[in-house]
Formats: C-alpha cells, structure tokens, sequence
C-alpha cells in the first residue's frame, strides 16, 4: 500500500499538533521551527513574550508566597502588583472593563511565575500547572468572572504549553484587599531538584518520549532511542475517526513517515530494542541506516534489520544477561516477558534466524515478537531500567535499582498479579518513575490521549503514590523533553 502525498510537515503540525490555545498562539508566531515548538523551556518562552519577571512581591502579611508539599507548591492568592510599585485597583462591573480586568490577571500571572521562579530557580522543573482559583472583585450584577480570569490562564498556557493546561475556577468577591482587581491562587507539580541517588552537577539527564515504549535519552554526550516509532500508523483498528489517514491491515507493507523521522531524529548512537513488534521496531530500520546508530535487540530483531540492509557492524544480537561497555555509556540486556495480550491468551514463540527468508520491506504481520528484553542503560549519572512491555520477570529486576524507571502501564497490566506493587518493589522504589507505553500509540502527536491518560495513567500514579510515596511520577508529554538533574 503506498502512502498519499502529505502536506509540508509545518502544516501537518498546525493540523495535527494539540488542539490548544497554547499550540495555536505557538504556532501562529512568526513561523517558528519545529524544534523550538518541542523543546520545553518556558525561560526561553517569557523572553520571547518579552517578560521580565520582577522580584517576586512579598507577602503583605504573616504568610508566605508558596509553601511546598510533596511534589506540589501551593502558592498564595496574588494580585495585579505592576513592576512601578502600583497595583490595578477597582470593581469589574463598576470601574474596569473586562479587558482592564484581563490585563489584571495577565499581570498577576507574571507575579506568580516570579514567586515560582524564586522557589524553583528553574521554571522547567514544572511538571504540570494543576488548579487556579481566580477571584474578581466584582459587583454584584458581573458574571464574566472567566474572561478576567483568561488573562492569567493564557499566559500560564502561553509559557507552559500543554503542562500549563489546568483546572480552574474563577469567582466574584464582594470585595479584595486594598480593592485590588484580582487574586489568584495556583497549585502546581514540580520536578525534584535533585531527583536521584547519584551526586549532583553535570549535565542532566535529557528524556523525550515518542509514544507507544519509545525514547530519546541523552546526557548530552551519548544519544541512545528505546523503541522509536514516531510514525504511529493507523493499522489494525484503535483508529479515531477524526484520524484522516489511511488505515494499515497487518497484511500491508510496513511503512515509515520518513519526513516527520528527519524532523524528530536528526542523529541517534544507540538504538535499544524491545521487541520486533511493528510499534517497538517499525522505524528502526530508516532510522538506524540514516543515522548510523549501534542496535541491540534479539536476533529476530536483528535479521528483520539485515534483512532491510543495515550494516552488519551496526546489529549486535543479544539474549538477555550481557553487560555491555561502550564508549561513554554501557548497557545491561534484561530477560523479559510480553504484555499478556489477549486478556492472558498470548504466547508467541515464533523466532526468526539466519535460514528465515526475509525480504524488505516486510508486511506489518512480519514484524514478530522474537522474545522481548529491558534494559538497564547507564549513563554518566544516572541508570535507566526501560520497559517495552507490561511484564517483567521479577527477579531480574531486583537489586538494578535504576535512578529512573520506563514503567510499562498499559491496561494489560491489570491481568497481572498485584502488578504497580510488585514492580516498585522490585525495582526498589525509584526516585523518578516515567510511565511508558500508555498512550494511543495509532493516534498521531497532537490527538487527545485523555482518554489512556484517564484509564492508564491516573490509577497508576494514585498506586505509585500509596505503594512508593518517595517516587516522583512525571507524565510524559509526547515530545517534550523531561530534564531529571
Ligand atoms: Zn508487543
């Protein structure tokens, strides 16, 4: 089946990037880079607006601006307070139009973006702007509370992107302090400072997630991908009907969208391989002969990437149990097991080896298991245990203690024994825990993943939280990086 002509990849992403306030006024900037639209700095984002954030206020009484709890910061009501000293005073409804209230609350944003910055040191620890209370001082008679309001959610959405997005409420007050326009409150999700065991300094350890179990990691010297498959292709059913691409059988051939890949992946060392499923391998063979990357992965995995033509001293075939040095970054293979697809009705033991026939490019249905592997990648600071699946075996688990774990928590993983638990414990409760392989991966980047974020993600974190309270669960954005120091 060949692939129709697809737009420039810059209007691909106007039509398929989040469907967010925050995208769109991304987006309808003067035509920045994709790379800039992905790269999650909201230092960078305020200078761009032209912010310079103040001294944050201080508190006008015995309180303090945010006060820290686990991994929330719960900041103080704020208000209009200009740079000059003055604050927006008076009644929407009687005295303010609506946009002098909304430029009230833009200005209170600032504010509490200073407060934050002063208790964070760096605004990208922000994992996900959580509620806003937005209170107006209004008459009586006013009920456009939400469009003052707006003036502080925009901006927070504006520098954030899609971890701005946040639960709101936005009330009328009788009356405010000193009769100031507005005060808000926010609650926001923060990265530790120093999320793991290992000594601090040094670069921070760089992680994009992809979708499905795929991965950029990097510590700025090595660059290694876990299962990329950026291409996402409709295939097999799971489709949205919103979704106007062509539907794969697993009869079809494989297929890469190789434009968005060089958009995504202009170079890799390494390329980890979970298993040979077409969501795990699909785009490695592209990907591994255009940037020259190393790929470890079964010998499945491996003839399915001769038979595409990659280059023999790229492929090293592996077992589980080797503990490989490379220059500047080394890898442990860990048996695995797959998801018990099927509601437990899953066992593949089909392998391929060098008498298998295999001619590129292969149908999607070719693209077999062939045993499926972790993967404990150490970097300069940190240690990664990966995941491709919502299984392991216990005991080759225990005692790696990565910093950082891939936590495979698709809904399969309910089938299993006390699962969340056994895997935390296993892994010995690790400082920072990423779930993988939760989302629709047949959805391209930009559809909405509430739904799996709702099933898969949310009970988790709530299991996480009960079973490993001195974990940090960050939920992954699609392709915005997650810098653990
Ligand atoms: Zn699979």
């Amino acid at each position: 089946m060949k692939y129709p002509a697809r737009p420039p990849v810059s209007s691909l992403l106007l039509r398929t990037l989040p469907l967010l306030a925050a995208c769109v006024t991304l987006l309808t900037d003067a035509a920045p880079s994709w790379a800039q639209e992905v790269t999650f700095d909201p230092e960078a984002r305020l200078a761009e607006l032209g912010i310079v954030l103040p001294e944050p206020p201080n508190p006008v009484a015995n309180y303090v601006n945010g006060v820290q709890a686990g991994n929330l910061i719960f900041l103080a009501g704020k208000g209009p307070l200009r740079s000059d000293g003055t604050e927006v005073r008076g009644k929407l409804g009687r005295d303010l139009t609506i946009e002098e209230g909304y430029e009230a609350a833009r200005i209170t944003a600032i504010n509490q973006l200073a407060v934050l910055k002063a208790m964070l040191g760096d605004l990208s620890r922000v994992v996900r702007v959580v509620k806003v209370l937005g209170m107006v001082n209004a008459d009586p008679q006013f009920v456009d509370q939400p469009a003052v309001i707006n003036g502080f959610s925009d901006l927070i959405v504006e520098v954030f992107g899609e971890r701005g997005r946040h639960a709101r409420a936005a009330v009328g007050m009788a009356t405010l302090p000193r009769g100031q326009a507005v005060e808000i409150e926010m609650i926001v999700e923060v990265a530790p400072e120093t999320a793991v065991r290992s000594a601090g300094g040094g670069e921070p350890l760089e992680l994009t997630y992809f979708g499905a179990a795929g991965w950029r990691i990097s510590d700025g010297n090595v660059v290694v991908l876990v299962d990329p498959w950026p291409s996402r292709l409709k295939y097999g059913g799971g489709g949205h009907p919103d979704d106007d691409r062509p539907d794969f059988a697993r009869s079809d051939l494989a297929w890469s969208d190789t434009t968005l890949i060089d958009t995504l992946i202009p170079e890799a060392d390494f390329i980890l391989v979970q298993h040979g499923h077409f969501d795990h391998l699909g785009d490695v063979p592209y990907i591994a002969r255009k940037t020259g990357a190393s790929v470890i992965g079964t010998e499945t995995v491996i003839m399915i990437l001769r038979a595409y033509g990659v280059p023999e001293e790229q492929l090293y075939a592996v077992h589980g149990g080797e503990d490989y040095q490379f220059d500047g970054f080394s890898v442990r293979v860990v048996p695995g097991l797959h998801s018990a697809l099927n509601d437990k009705h899953y066992h593949d033991t089909r392998r391929y080896d060098t008498r298998t026939p295999l001619e590129a490019p292969l149908r999607i249905d070719q693209f077999i298991e062939g045993g499926a592997l972790s993967f404990l990648a150490r970097f300069d600071r940190h240690t990664v245990l990966t995941m491709g699946s919502m299984n392991f075996i216990e005991r080759e688990f225990q005692g790696l203690e990565p910093d950082i774990l891939l936590a495979g928590i698709n809904g399969s993983r309910l089938g299993l024994y006390d699962y969340d638990r056994r895997l935390l414990t296993a892994t010995g409760f690790p400082p920072v825990v990423l779930p993988t392989h939760w989302d629709n991966f047949r959805l391209p980047y930009g559809f909405s993943q509430q739904d799996n974020v709702e099933r898969n993600l949310l009970p988790f974190i709530e299991t996480a939280q009960r079973v490993s309270p001195q974990s940090t669960v960050i939920t992954p954005v699609h392709l915005e990086p997650i810098l653990v120091r």
